[in-house]
Parts: C-alpha cells; structure tokens; sequence
C-alpha cells in the first residue's frame, strides 16, 4: 500500500524548481500555456510566469547552426517512438549572450498517444568552447555575444572585419601548420594594436574581427595601418619567408545599422570591396557599397545565363603584340568582352574576377581557349607566323580536367601548338608549386610557350621566376605609365630585360600609348611590344581588315 503522501503540485513545484540548478519547464499542450520557473525567467528575460507558445518562443532563439541537433533530438518523440529526449544547443539569452544549454524533457500522452503534458530541465552548461584554439582569441560566438551585449547596452561601437590577403597562397606556399602559424602570429600583432576599449575575435578562416567601443573613424583607421605597418616588410618564421596584407571592411552601429547581423554583412561588403579595390586596404561601409553588391550579384546572374545560351554576349577580341625591333605584327593576345542589353559593356576587371570567383571561369576559359584556337588557325593562313597568347586564370589549373580538354581541343582543332602562348598572372606562379610545375612541363611537353603576365606587380616577382622560369616575362603597364619622368621604371624595364636575356626569357612591354614612350624604351632591347601605340583589342573582323585584309591567303 502507498504510504500517505500529500502534497499541493503547486507547493511541490515550486518547492522543487527553487531548490535545483535546473530551468524547468512544464507545457500544458491542451492549452497551449508553459510555467517556467524564475530562474529560467531571469535568465531568458521573461516577465509572466506562464507563457503561451513558450517552446515556439524558445526555439526562435536556438542558434541556427544547432537547429538540425534540436530536431534530430525531437524526432523520435514526434513520430511517437520515445517518450522522452535530451539535446545540448546553443541559446541565446537575455543579454543576446549565447549559452550552452542541456536540455532533458520527458512527455506524458493520452491513450492515443497524443502529447497532453511535457516537463523539461535545462541545464545550463555556460559558455563553452569559447576560446579559438589557433590562436587563444574569442572565437566567433564570443564575438557575436559581445556584440549583442554592447548593442543591448546602447554602447558607441563599430566593428571592423579583417582578413590576410591571399591567405591561401601562405598556405599553399608551405603548409596548413604554417599558415595557422602565421594565423597566430597576426593574432598576437593585432591584439596588441588594439586598446583596451577595442576587442579581437578570431572569425572564421583567417578572419578577425574586432569591436570599437566610442572610437573615430580616424582612430580606427590609425590602428589598422599600426596593424599593417608591421607587417610591411617581408616576415621570416622558422626560416620560411612570408609576407602578409591586410583588407578590412568597417560598419559603424546606427540607426540603419543596429543589428548584429547587418553589422557584419555591412563590413563583409566593405570588406569585399577592399578587396576588389586591389587589397591592402580599410573601406568603411557607406550606401552605395550595397549598391555595388547588388549589381555584381546581378552581373553573377548575367553571367551564368550567358553560358547556358551557348556563351551568348561574349565575344573574343585580339590586341596586336609586335616585334619591338622594327614594330611588325607577332601576334595577338586574345581579350574577353562581354555586353549585356541592361548594362551594355562590362569591363573584364569587373566579370573576370566574378567569374573567378564563381568557379564559371572553367567553362568560359574552356570557351576562350577554344574560339582563340580557331582564330588562329584561320589567321595563320594569312600570317604564317602568327603566335595567338591565350590568358588562362589559375582557377583552371584546379580543373582536373584542364589538360585533356586542352589536348583534345587541339587535336580537334588540328592546329600546330608552336603558335600557341599561354598567359598567366604573375600571382598564380604563387600558387602551389609541385602542380604548377607539373602543369607548365605537360604546357610545354605538349609545344606551347609560357607567358607571366602583370609582371613586377606582385611581391616576389624575381624569387617566383627563378623557382617557375616562364618562356616570356610580360612586363605590366603600370612601369609605362610614368616612363617619362620615373627613373625607376626605366631602370626597372632595363634591368628585367637584361636579366631575363641571360637566361633564355623573352621580354613583352605592355601599355605602350604613345610615340613619346615608344622613343623612351626604343633602345631597352625588348622582343615584343603589346600596346595601344601599335593597335587597341579589335573584334576579329577589324583584326582582319586591319592587318590580313591586303595579304594573300
Ligand atoms: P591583361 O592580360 O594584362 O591584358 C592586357 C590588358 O591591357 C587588356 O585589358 C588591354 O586592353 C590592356 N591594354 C593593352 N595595351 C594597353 C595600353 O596601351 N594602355 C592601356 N591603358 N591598356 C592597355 P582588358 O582587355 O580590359 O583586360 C583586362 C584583364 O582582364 C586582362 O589583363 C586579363 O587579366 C583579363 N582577361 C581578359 N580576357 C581574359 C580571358 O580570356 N581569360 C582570363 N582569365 N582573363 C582575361
Ligand atoms: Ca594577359
Ligand atoms: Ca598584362
């Protein structure tokens, strides 16, 4: 027999969920109300202790990452399999904080297995995992925490997103290890540039993130070139060289700006445009950022329906390059151009980059390839020297089907590949090394000639020819641009060409516009000029009328 054993439920809930660490929960299904207890009040900052749709009203709070957790958990009592679940989340709290928490609830149904009542506990687990092992900053949870916090308490802030610039090249260069190395390295540099009103998280990858309590912009710029300006110079580590830029993007908190999220997406578009704007730099976020964003998703779009009507609105164009010594036609290089109805031209510097960074550079540089090809092939009818220079992006090299494709195309074509140049930028010599080597040799095992475009334009230039000699070394315009009056550049021209001549590597000079520096670099030795002086990229038909038109084929 059951002793005596009276007591109020109210007594008894009360009693109970004042003596226990737990929040604990009781849902009337029927009525659709929970009673929570105080602390979980507290904590969640609710006011009533009973509370209509609380687990709808909790759920909204489950950190989006750990939404599929809760779920997973629920399921089985969902399908009527369990009558009870348990799942660890993150939640967020009164404070906008993030918490762990270990939630236990055990449901009780009707004979028809309908849910009446549900009873949970949650524990909270605190903050976990709070720290980046890479490199001991707060991780990015900790950073949105805080940033609610500082939000909730009405505090000045404005946050800045930085990251290293072309960070995968450090740990292509050498390793993982020694890019988290690196990572960490930045981290201690950045942590002691901020002040004491600032503070650093570690974001994803090789992000940062950092919040400004009541600072300037100006503050906030002084402090991100204090950042950069130790790492000005070339760094050594282990006795490895590296060296590392860094973009940043800011948003301050306003009235536009007043949530955590628009914080951070407002200073990854900053952050993007640093980086378009050619890297090493700090943009504070403004309006028409947004706007720029919008067109680039909007030419993204543009560009893949392009592709799938067959490359609709691209079209190949051909620049002249001729021999320096007495300025007869050498070749072209082959251009991209792209129109469309709504924005009309777009220049490669926008779509190029797009394209790139959406994989779509393979099929579209496929397509170059392909058209440059049969180009050539007719053009040789005319010039039986003719050499095409292709530009193909190192994005394509990570097409495992590059080669073959590159193979096939010129068989198909038939055409013979002693005519052919393949252009790369002098970054993507950076990349890893091993397969740049193993592609270059099978390039070359096939006939064609390398070409390091934008030479002079990256940090290593000569350290990167020595380790992957080119055929031709393309000097980039910027070096003529002041030719006139920079004894730098002249020098700069002289030296390359004389270096690159003791070591078999002809020499291309870009950028040439006028008869005063064509007279400048005249006497520099150069083999091939590339340059408006001697003709701008034409579409195929004004190629050929300018420069086949009167040759017998
Ligand atoms: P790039 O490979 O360095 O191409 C040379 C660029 O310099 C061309 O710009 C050309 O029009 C321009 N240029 C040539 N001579 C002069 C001059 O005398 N003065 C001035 N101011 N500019 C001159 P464009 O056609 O706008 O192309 C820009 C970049 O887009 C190219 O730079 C290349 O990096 C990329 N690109 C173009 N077509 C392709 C392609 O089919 N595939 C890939 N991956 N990239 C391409
Ligand atoms: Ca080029
Ligand atoms: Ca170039």
């Amino acid at each position: 027999m059951k002793p005596a054993f009276d007591f109020d439920v109210n007594d008894l809930y009360f009693a109970l969920s004042a003596s226990v660490d737990e929040y604990i929960i009781l849902t009337d299904c029927i009525s659709g109300y929970s009673r929570v207890s105080k602390a979980l009040r507290d904590e969640f900052g609710f006011e009533d202790e009973y509370i209509k749709d609380f687990p709808l009203k909790l759920a909204r709070r489950i950190h989006h990452d750990d939404f599929a957790t809760v779920k997973g958990a629920y399921r089985n009592v969902e399908r009527g399999m369990a009558d009870s679940y348990c799942a660890e989340y993150r939640i967020k709290n009164a404070l906008g904080n993030w918490i762990w928490i270990r939630e236990h609830s055990t449901i009780v149904r009707d004979g028809f297995g309908k849910i009446l009542n549900v009873a949970s506990a949650i524990t909270n687990l605190g903050r976990r995992n709070n720290t980046d092992h890479t490199t001991g900053l707060l991780n990015k949870y900790e950073f949105e925490s805080y940033v609610n916090l500082c939000i909730h308490q009405n505090l000045n802030i404005g946050i800045m997103i930085m990251n290293i610039d072309d960070f995968k090249n450090i740990n292509n260069l050498y390793s993982r290890q020694f890019g988290d190395n690196v990572l960490r390295i930045a981290a201690q540099h950045i942590q002691n540039a901020v002040p004491t009103n600032a503070k650093v998280f570690r974001l994803d990858g090789d992000e940062f993130g950092i919040v400004f309590i009541d600072h300037l912009k100006s503050d906030i710029k002084q402090i991100y070139s204090n950042i950069c300006n130790h790492f000005s110079t070339q760094r050594e580590y282990q006795g490895k060289k590296y060296y590392c830029t860094f973009s940043a993007g800011c948003c301050k908190f306003n009235e536009q700006n007043n949530t955590f999220d628009i914080l951070v997406k407002n200073s990854h578009t900053a952050l993007d445009h640093a980086k378009a704007k050619g890297k090493s730099k700090i943009i504070f976020f403004e309006q028409k950022l947004s706007e720029h964003k919008t067109r680039e998703l909007k030419l993204t779009e543009l560009l893949r329906e392009s592709i799938e009507n067959d490359f609709r609105d691209f079209e190949l164009f051909c620049q002249p390059q001729v021999f320096a010594s007495n300025g007869k036609l050498k070749g072209g290089e082959a251009l991209l151009r792209w129109r469309t109805d709504e924005f009309g031209p777009i220049s490669p510097a926008e779509f190029i980059p797009i394209l790139e960074n959406t994989n779509m550079i393979v099929p579209v540089g496929k397509w170059v390839f392909e058209r440059a090809l049969t180009i050539c092939k007719e053009w040789l009818k005319f010039c039986p020297d003719f050499m095409m220079s292709i530009n193909v992006s190192y994005i394509q090299l990570y097409d495992e089907n590059f080669l073959d494709f590159v193979k096939k195309t010129i068989k198909r074509i038939d055409i013979p590949t002693s005519h052919i140049i393949v252009e790369f930028t002098e970054s993507c010599f950076v990349t890893d090394k091993d397969m740049l080597h193993s592609v270059f040799n099978s390039i070359r095992e096939l006939g064609m000639k390398i070409a390091m475009d934008d030479f002079g334009t990256g940090y290593s230039s000569l350290e990167i020819l020595k380790e992957v000699p080119a055929d031709i070394v393309k000097i980039d315009k910027a070096f003529v641009r002041n030719i006139q009056s920079s004894k730098f550049d002249k020098t700069f021209i002289r030296f390359v060409v004389e270096l690159c001549h003791d070591v078999d590597i002809q020499v291309c000079l870009e950028g040439v516009e006028t008869c005063e520096e064509l007279e400048i670099i005249s006497q520099m030795g150069l083999d091939f000029i590339q340059g408006y002086y001697f003709g701008k990229p034409l579409d195929t038909t004004n190629f050929y009328e300018t420069f086949f038109r009167n040759t017998v084929a």
